[in-house]
């Protein structure tokens, strides 16, 4: 049994994530050890929870320790099958979490499933639902993932209730090549708005249309309002150049005005354009098992090299070790190679 210590690199849920898919998809059982001993909250939590058993189904496994606050886990997988799953969170901790711990197994499974994942759809800390949607899928997408994703029910922080549902045909992962960023072309957006009056979006538009006019290129941003059990707004920004894409967000939270919401989300807009690299400082750590589980040879460059990626080639190595470089400092652009 391989034994993974999550106080590795910043200690977070990650480990535990790209730990169970690996685990799921290789057939290795793992036992994970010290879970999120970075954190001030240590030990699962309703989200990783909530992958773990999500994943346990899938991949029909023995699992010892999935209560909260466990701090050890584990888990052996015996094979992953299709079917018709629906998981809550519970909480409002994040969808895209548990669907980052159990989208590449179930896309590997021999045939189509349905998914209905309840909880947080557009929560601090993770990608929202217009980046799952908009960036990461378009290109596993290029990678041969075969899958469409529906935002049923928007959910917020603290109460979640958001539903997404899904369906995951077989899929042959391919590699993937990401090298030189293409000329900017556009920008699209999101501002939205649950529970909270139309004109916070509107705002939060008009302030991110003001700041990207200098850049010269098409901005457009959507309105949307939608009902959801917590009040909520966000922007989300895309990043368009040629097939290449990046994605910012900004959530707002009571006595934050519109306009920081707006500045956050383009700050980071501005940043990703200042640096060289195509993914943008999450996708990278995002795209790391499904290049590591494609046939031959990928990279990518990313704008900046993060603790999570770092974290993540590390657990990449004790399951496969050697195939994965990252050339580049924390901070600084990089550039990812996996063999
Ligand atoms: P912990 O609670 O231990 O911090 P966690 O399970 O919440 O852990 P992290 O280990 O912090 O998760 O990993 C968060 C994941 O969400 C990473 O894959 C990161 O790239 C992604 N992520 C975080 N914020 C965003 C964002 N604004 N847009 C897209 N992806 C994001």
């Amino acid at each position: 049994m391989l034994t993974i210590d999550g106080s590795y690199g910043e200690g977070g849920g990650q480990i535990l994530r790209t730990t169970l898919a690996l685990s799921a998809v290789l057939g290795r059982p793992v036992l994970v050890e010290k879970i999120r001993a970075g954190r001030r909250n240590p030990g699962l939590q309703a989200q990783h929870l909530a992958g773990v058993r999500a994943l346990a189904e899938i991949a029909r496994a023995e699992v010892e320790g999935a209560t909260v606050g466990s701090i050890s886990l584990r888990f052996a997988p015996s094979r992953i099958a299709h079917g018709e799953y629906r998981w809550e969170v519970g909480t409002a901790g994040a969808i895209s979490l548990v669907l980052q711990t159990i989208l590449i197994p179930l896309a590997l499974a021999a045939s189509p499933s349905h998914i209905s994942i309840t909880g947080g759809t557009h929560v601090p800390w993770s990608p929202p639902f217009p980046y799952i949607e908009q960036v990461l899928f378009p290109i596993l997408e290029r990678m041969g993932l075969q899958a469409s994703l529906a935002l049923k029910r928007w959910g917020f922080y603290p109460k979640g209730g958001g539903v997404v549902e899904g369906k995951i045909q077989p899929s042959v992962l391919q590699p993937l090549t990401l090298s030189r960023r293409e000329p900017l072309a556009e920008i699209v957006g999101l501002s939205a708005v649950a529970g909270v009056p139309l004109h916070i979006a509107e705002r939060q538009r008009e302030r991110a249309l003001s700041r990207l006019r200098p850049l010269g290129v098409p901005c457009r941003i959507e309105l949307h309002t939608g009902e959801a059990r917590s009040p909520g707004t966000i922007l989300f920004l895309l990043v368009k150049c040629d097939r290449g894409r990046a994605g910012f967000s900004s959530l707002g939270e009571k006595g934050k005005t519109a306009e920081r919401v707006a500045d956050e989300a383009c700050d980071q807009v501005f940043a990703y354009l200042e640096r060289a690299g195509v993914a943008g400082p999450y996708l990278a750590d995002q795209l790391l098992v499904p290049m590591v589980l494609a046939p031959g040879s990928s990279s990518l460059t990313t704008t900046r090299v993060t603790e999570h990626l770092l974290t993540n080639r590390w657990v990449v190595e004790q399951f496969l070790p050697g195939r994965v470089k990252v050339a580049g400092d924390v901070g600084e652009p990089g550039l990812v190679t996996v063999n």
